[in-house]
């Protein structure tokens, strides 16, 4: 599943893209998008901006029309120029947005509707979403009041729910809790005050991290092994996260792994360092 850091970084390039750009042309395999597009045409309007809320990305239009898509675990948005050539098979489109200089293209996202931009507040994907880590005014106190509401549940299910805070992905999930010296399995109900503001302090950190001016390549939390002249590879960027087996970056216990939940994703941690 991307993080929210992944939607935020496309929804800013998709701005710098398009924003201001009128659409010169629409087409979608989705029907209910085609719908609305055939009753009140996307071509023709401006984009006006682009912005991730939570790990909804959303597109806005002139005329209060608005394109939200989430991408689940399949999906992603790319831009081409118009003659440049696809990296995905056309029949993975799902949403083309055609502008003079840019084509933004939708691969395979399962979620995609048209809202009309003063219905958003209502709509219930949207409204159910816990405070934003990657919004300018994240509301702190109240991500922290929704931690503390999280009942028996997990920290490690706690934290994917994006009703709780919005943001965290599976891999933030295992390496804000490994920062935070929180073991995964602990009930969300048995955290003290200080392990809540340490949990939701070091997730604000480390996604705010790889959102800045020079994020852009795999999830960094870790910069310890990171040589000048070499790339990096996802697994040298991280504390736990993929490293099950491998020694603990601090002490030299191997990282556990366990895939729990309904989807089995994936948790890593160290027993050691976590409690
Ligand atoms: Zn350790």
């Amino acid at each position: 599943m991307p993080e929210g850091d992944t939607i935020f970084r496309a929804a800013a390039a998709l701005h710098r893209a398009l924003a201001g750009r009128t659409v010169t042309g629409f087409d979608t395999a989705l029907a209910p998008l085609a719908r609305v597009h055939d009753d009140t045409p996307v071509t023709g309007r401006t984009i006006e901006r682009c912005e991730s809320v939570g790990k909804h990305l959303l597109i806005w239009f002139s005329g209060d029309l608005v394109l939200r898509t989430h991408m689940r675990m399949s999906g992603s948005w790319h831009l081409y120029r118009p003659a440049e050539r696809w990296q995905r098979p056309a029949r993975a489109m799902r949403v083309r947005l055609d502008t003079d200089a840019w084509v933004a293209v939708a691969f395979d996202v399962p979620v995609a509707e048209f809202l009309r931009g003063r219905d958003l507040p209502r709509s219930r994907a949207l409204a159910s979403l816990g405070p934003d880590l990657l919004s300018p005014d994240f509301d702190r106190a109240e991500g922290l009041r929704r931690l503390a509401a999280a009942g028996d549940r997990s920290i490690a299910e706690a934290l994917l729910d994006q009703g709780v805070v919005a943001g965290i992905g599976n891999i933030f999930k295992s390496e804000v809790l490994f920062l935070a010296h929180v073991h995964p399995d602990r009930p969300a109900s048995s955290l003290g005050d200080d392990e809540r503001v340490s949990i939701i302090d070091t997730a604000l950190k480390v996604m705010r991290a790889n959102t800045g001016a020079r994020a852009g390549g795999p999830i960094v939390t870790y910069r310890g092994l990171r040589h000048a002249m070499r790339r990096a590879s996802p697994e040298e960027s991280v504390w736990v996260y993929g490293r099950g087996g491998k020694p603990c970056r601090k002490c030299g216990t191997p990282i556990a792994s366990a895939k729990r939940g309904l989807d089995a994703r994936a948790t890593f941690w160290c027993a050691h360092c976590q409690h």
